[in-house]
């Protein structure tokens, strides 16, 4: 079991259930308001992400201690943060810090871990698409490597002859278990893009082989969880793969593969600040579900991302203009497409919650109304909530978004040129206030001329 240190229960602490409101509320509330005060979001600057860290700690806490709670004394398990949730340097130095390693699946992810100071050892490399040039690198450097396909262990059959590695080497698979209610994240499908297909025709006697050939081949790999999973259909994926190693383990004589890994996937609750599903209930499913998975036979590695950061940040924009059209109130602010694509190219799959703040950043309260909440891009759709029943947002108030700390405001999509906001970690500043640190500056317009050709002015004029 593990210990849990510090304020009580670290799996009920990140799971936000605490009596009345809930702490990442609480912090959140003070942030809003120290950070519209300290002049961090302002007229000049009218939109910032925000990390909280107390609460990116205690998910990785909750984490540890989930499978902690189910895996046999000793078993040795690397969490490794799918570092495409939140692709920011120094989130990945403190989950690094927090004893989470890192998965990466390209090689500007492996730049980030390894500037991250994460060593070869707590790094996984997936993708499915990986270069001969990436394979060498990865090898030379010792990093666990999931093959995705034939083809790829082909690759690797060729590393291995000409080089020595210490990489530990695995196969991804696809149990095929079906899909969730999100299409474009579902990993396991029957056409999903990833691994090897198991249910099609000789696959698995194929995988089998391909583990029995080959000695260093000791790892599996699934990653069938996602927004949109039931946790139930993703311990089946979990189920299917651990029967697999079984089976090669049985055929082979003795533990060929000796490490799972069982992806992640987590979904997230974007309706309330509760965290649900927790990491504990999932630890427990699989420990119900696949009772050797925790046996300690097996090491484990996970690769959970946006459920350990979506809850933690929040982008806080500033109303530019509040006005109405055909009857509808609408709140133009500086937070749109460009910090929130998904949500706005595909809001049914994607809702996300926003939260009043007035002008000095203190909550708003007054009657609901239906207002749009509407980002600075020049199209019609550009919109972060439509007709949604909140308090009113007047000019000079602030809309912050909830649960934007994976997959948003790391993700910048440079639509109009809008420029990536600044983004700052908030935590205690050890006498009652609100401590920030800057995580990642705005972008410049000098900067965006600079990555968009600004060198290169007259390359096209030429006749
Ligand atoms: C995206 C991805 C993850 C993380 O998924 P989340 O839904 O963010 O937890 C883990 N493993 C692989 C291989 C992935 O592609």
């Amino acid at each position: 079991m593990a210990a849990h240190t510090g304020a009580g229960n670290t799996d009920d602490m990140a799971d936000g259930t605490a009596e009345g409101r809930p702490d990442g509320a609480a912090r959140r509330d003070d942030a809003v308001r120290a950070a519209v005060e300290r002049g961090l979001v302002s007229p000049a600057a009218p939109l910032v992400g925000l990390l909280d860290t107390v609460g990116i700690r205690a998910s990785a806490a909750a984490l540890r201690a989930a499978f902690d709670a189910v895996a046999a004394p000793g078993t040795a398990v690397l969490h490794a943060f799918a570092v495409k949730a939140t692709p920011l340097v120094p989130v990945l130095r403190l989950l690094h810090r927090e004893g989470i390693g890192m998965e990466v699946a390209s090689p500007g992810e492996l730049a980030l871990a390894r500037a991250a100071g994460v060593p070869p050892a707590r790094t996984v490399l997936d993708s499915p698409a990986k270069t001969p040039s990436e394979l060498r690198e990865a090898l030379a450097l010792g990093i666990a490597v999931n093959a995705d396909n034939p083809q790829e262990l082909t690759r690797l059959d060729a590393l291995v002859r000409s080089t020595s590695t210490r990489s530990p080497l695995g196969l991804r698979v696809n149990p095929q278990i079906g899909g969730g209610s999100i299409g474009a994240l579902s990993t396991a499908t029957a056409t999903s893009k990833f691994g090897v297909a198991l249910r099609d025709e000789g696959a698995r006697e194929w995988v089998v082989r391909a583990y029995l050939d080959r000695p260093w081949l000791t790892r599996l790999h699934t990653h069938s969880g996602s927004q949109g999973m039931p946790l139930e259909l993703m311990a089946r994926g979990v189920a299917e793969v651990y029967g697999l190693a079984e089976e090669i383990n049985g055929r082979a004589g003795h533990r060929r593969v000796d490490t799972l890994d069982i992806g992640g996937g987590l979904p997230v609750n974007f309706g309330s600040d509760a965290h649900t599903p927790t990491y504990g209930e999932y630890a427990r499913l699989l420990a119900a579900t696949v009772p050797g998975l925790f046996d300690g036979r097996y090491g484990l590695v996970t690769e959970f991302g946006r459920s350990l950061l979506a809850k933690h940040g929040t982008v806080l924009a500033r109303v530019e203009y509040a006005k109405s059209a055909g009857g509808r109130a609408i709140a133009v602010t500086h937070a749109g497409v460009q910090v929130a694509t998904r949500t706005v190219y595909a809001p049914r799959s994607w809702p996300l919650r926003v939260a009043a703040y007035d002008a000095g950043g203190r909550p708003r309260t007054g009657p609901d109304v239906v207002q749009d909440v509407a980002g600075p891009a020049c199209f019609a759709g550009d919109l972060l909530a439509e007709g949604r029943s909140m308090p009113s947002l007047g000019q000079g108030d602030h809309a912050a978004v909830l649960d934007t700390g994976a997959y948003y405001f790391a993700h910048h999509y440079g639509y109009n040129s809008l420029a990536r906001p600044g983004v700052y970690g908030f935590g205690p500043d050890g006498a009652g206030g609100v401590r920030f640190a800057v995580v990642r500056t705005a972008q410049t317009p000098d900067e965006i001329v600079a990555e968009s050709g600004g060198a290169h002015v007259e390359a096209l004029t030429w006749r």
